[in-house]
């Protein structure tokens, strides 16, 4: 009886221990930051060693993004630019700008940063919301396309010019770029698992602690007010981004029709393809991020059709789930086995190759 106490005692001893050191397992100790920046809700949350100093830098960095893209802010470099000046802009800057235009080529002007007096016009720059006139619409539509941006290498840096009129808003791109730069954080903290949501961007860096993914509510357009109880299906993800650009997001309503925010470049109105959510899924690689809202809002302007088109042609790696203002969710092969509907949306399923 003594010695099976005696082995009792060891036992607790032993499971203390382990309780001990489990906290001391670089995977078990973990961080989460809840932050609002780029008008958006964000939740940084980090496992690892280094797993608080790591999303605080990822805080830092994030505000430093929203004050460098800043379409508000009077001296952002995009400020300037806006205002008709020659700017030497910092290369990270550029590499942006370049990017956007290669995915304005890419999606045939489908996403276009020079959209931006037109989101102005309708009043998503300010929230004070308005329905254009259609000749105020025509005119503007002068000022998009990547043409009317100029670059010239010198030996400060590339001097970017736009255009008389024409206006750039990284706003379709920024908050993927930031989510880029929080898996670099990442990265550079030798952060072994994590998750990042930045409104509806989310990079699942590694797995779960318990090895399993990651599991990402995808939100049905029709049951936004009820936030995660109103969800079109879940999404399993590991060392993954995923994007969704929907109407639902923003969006203001006059004369009993309804505005949202992503612009056709085409017509000057908000875009009408029939799709009602685009989530746009790569892997955790540097620069997927971007990519990846690029596409999200360049494919809900394009519409189902087009949008599984160039998932097949264009080269680039990605997946999607689609949701259909006919009720559907289309997704595509690569994301089947990772996608679970949820039954109660009452969407119908549908899987392509
Ligand atoms: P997202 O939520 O990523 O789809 O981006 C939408 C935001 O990008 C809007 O709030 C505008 O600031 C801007 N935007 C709207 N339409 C477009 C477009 N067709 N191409 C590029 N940016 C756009
Ligand atoms: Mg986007």
């Amino acid at each position: 009886m003594k010695r099976f106490a005696g082995l009792c005692l060891i036992c607790t001893l032993a499971l203390s221990l382990t309780g001990c050191f489990s906290v001391q397992d670089p995977n078990a100790a973990h961080e989460s930051i809840q932050v609002i920046a780029m008008d958006t809700p964000m939740v940084f949350t980090a496992y690892g060693e280094k797993s608080t100093k790591s999303v605080y830098a990822a805080e830092e960095e994030i505000r430093r993004l929203e004050a460098l893209l800043s379409r508000t802010e009077a001296d952002s470099a995009v400020s300037r630019l806006n205002l008709g000046e020659t700017v030497t802009v910092e290369p990270e800057i550029w590499a942006m700008l370049d990017s956007a235009r290669r995915y304005a080529d890419m999606t045939g002007g489908a996403f276009d940063i020079t959209v931006a007096p037109i989101v102005s016009a309708w009043g998503f720059t300010t929230d004070s919301f308005q329905v254009p006139e259609q000749a105020e619409i025509d005119r503007l539509l002068q000022t998009v396309g990547n043409d009317h941006i100029h670059a010239q290498e010198t030996p400060e840096g590339v001097a970017v010019t736009l255009d008389a009129g024409t206006q750039i808003d990284l706003g379709g791109i920024a908050k993927g770029y930031a989510a880029d730069r929080t898996a670099d954080i990442y990265r550079e903290y030798a952060i072994p698992r994590g998750l990042a949501r930045l409104g509806g961007n989310v990079l699942a860096w590694g797995d779960k602690p318990d090895g399993s993914a990651w599991r990402i509510g995808i939100q049905d357009p029709k049951r936004a007010d009820l936030g995660d109880s109103g969800l079109a299906g879940v999404l399993e993800m590991k060392n993954a981004f995923a994007v969704t650009s929907g109407g639902y997001q923003r969006f203001f309503e006059a004369e009993g029709k309804t505005y949202h925010h992503i612009i056709d470049p085409a017509t000057g109105a908000p875009s009408d393809s029939g799709l009602t959510s685009v989530t746009v899924i790569a892997s955790a690689d540097p620069g997927n991020s971007t990519m990846c809202d690029a596409l999200s809002t360049a494919l809900f302007v394009m519409g189902e059709e087009q949008a599984l088109d160039f998932w097949r042609s264009s080269g680039l790696e990605f997946e999607l789930v689609l949701i259909t203002a006919d009720d559907r969710v289309v997704v595509t092969s690569g994301a089947a086995e990772d996608f679970e509907l949820d039954t109660s949306s009452g969407y119908a399923y549908e899987t392509v190759s």
